[in-house]
């Protein structure tokens, strides 16, 4: 988000100064040098209505890089396989009454009709599928997922959220077919013709340069904020923050604000995820996403990212999400590799030491904001102080966190805070 802020403001006309905390660019979408192939730290897929990421893609002209795959889902439940996310897989899956199955349809088909979500704004994720689908139903096919990624949030998040998301992907589909999307190189491709584009219209890039504090100085002057970091205390014309928001509540307390609007970054919550990355010799399943219930196991699914991008060897993420409070979170990294090669050999009994080749555990403090129920009103304001806008991924809600999201509404505050401080457009 930080970087469509960035490339929207120079097309404006602007020339900004992006300060990033990591050693690199591109924060969820960053990548690593994983046994010589550059990978995203965490999975990445794309669907067939993410226009944003479209728009830029030909700006930058990389839309022939992005290609588009068939693929398939699986449910790996209780120790067997099962096919999964076509009709007709669902029809089959015996394992849930044949009510519970048509159920399970026309609640998907509900999803892809619905347009009015505020109304689910105020209820809750699990009763809303509880309601759809029985109690058995829901136990089966939504439980597990939810308690391995949100634990003690699970019951109170937004059904608007996970319409959201269950739209998202019903509607990436050709034919009937689930059909995903991924960039040849990876997001790296995109970042870097970013970060150039930036520069090369005059904007600055500082990397490993975290933001410690910001303090608005009046209410329409030029320099009119002024921002703390390694480099000392530096005056912009505006600041608009994309990180993540709970990390905003220091950054304004250093500035000395209100301790109201502090408290209100204090209490986004968000979960965290130690995601495994596993290279093998062979795959583990034909699916790229496989869901997983099974007690052994406290993850919601694997992504089989060679399913969806052919690369050789093959890989798959295993991904823990958990609030950073949990026990768990504090295990080392070989432990949450040893738990995922286990489960991998679960699902694929034919997998042995010798096809494991390599392995690497990444985490993210702020991976997936809880969205709980009325979120709406629970946001804090876009634009809180003179000339400092705050954004995050929460604020395109009930969107889920996304690329294409984030670069849009990147770029649409981009022109908002440029129309706000009367510079209007691009000569
Ligand atoms: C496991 C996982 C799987 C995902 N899968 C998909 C997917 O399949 N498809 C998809 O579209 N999206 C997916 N996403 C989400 C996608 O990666 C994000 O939505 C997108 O990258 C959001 O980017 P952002 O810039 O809004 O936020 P972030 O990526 O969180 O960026 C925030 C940035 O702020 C920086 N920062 C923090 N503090 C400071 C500070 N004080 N000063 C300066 N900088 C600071 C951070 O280093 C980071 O670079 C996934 C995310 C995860 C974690």
């Amino acid at each position: 988000m930080g970087l469509a802020v960035a490339y929207e403001l120079c097309l404006q006309g602007c020339r900004p100064v992006l300060f990033e905390a990591d050693d690199r660019l591109g924060g969820m979408a960053a990548s690593f040098d994983f046994a010589g192939v550059l990978l995203e730290r965490y999975y990445h897929f794309h669907c067939l209505s993410d226009q944003a990421f479209f728009e830029l893609l030909d700006e930058l002209n990389l839309q022939a890089c992005l290609r588009w795959q068939e693929t398939r889902m699986g449910f790996f439940l209780d120790g067997r396989l099962y096919p999964w996310g076509s009709a007709g897989a669902v029809l089959n899956f015996r394992r849930l009454p044949l009510i519970t199955r048509i159920r399970y349809l026309l609640h998907a088909a509900r999803c892809l009709s619905l347009r009015d979500w505020k109304p689910l704004d105020r209820i809750s994720a699990s009763s809303w599928l509880k309601k759809w689908l029985g109690e058995k139903g829901y136990q089966v096919l939504w439980q597990k997922l939810f308690t391995y990624k949100f634990y003690q949030h699970s019951d109170s998040l937004s059904a608007a959220w996970i319409w959201s998301r269950i739209r998202r992907i019903g509607q990436s589909r050709r034919w009937l077919k689930e059909t995903l999307g991924y960039l040849e190189g990876g997001s790296e491709h995109w970042i870097n013709g970013l970060a150039t584009e930036i520069q090369r219209q005059g904007g600055e890039i500082r990397l490993s340069m975290p933001v410690d504090g910001l303090r608005p100085l009046g209410s329409s002057a030029l320099g009119a904020v002024e921002l703390t970091s390694r480099n000392g205390v530096e005056r912009f014309d505006a600041v608009i923050s994309t990180i993540p928001l709970p990390l905003v509540a220091p950054v304004l307390a250093n500035g000395g604000a209100d301790p109201d609007l502090v408290a209100q970054y204090t209490a986004q919550t968000s979960v965290a995820c130690a995601c495994v990355v596993i290279q093998t010799s062979k795959p583990i399943t034909g699916n790229f996403w496989t869901n997983v219930n099974d007690p052994r196991f406290a993850i919601p699914g694997i992504i089989e990212l060679s399913n969806l991008r052919p690369l050789k060897p093959h890989i798959t993420y295993v991904p823990y999400y958990m609030p950073a409070d949990h026990p768990d979170y504090a295990r080392p990294n070989g432990a949450f590799i040893n738990d995922s090669i286990n489960c991998l050999k679960a699902i694929n009994p034919q997998l042995e030491d010798a096809d494991i080749l390599a392995s690497h555990c990444s985490r993210y403090r702020y991976a997936q904001p809880v969205c709980g129920t009325n979120f709406l009103s629970q946001l804090p304001p876009l634009n809180p102080l003179p000339n400092i806008w705050i954004a995050d991924t929460t604020m395109y809600y009930p969107e889920d966190r996304g690329i294409s999201e984030s670069i849009g509404f990147g770029r649409g505050l981009a022109r908002q805070v440029n129309a706000a401080l009367g510079r209007g457009g691009p000569e």
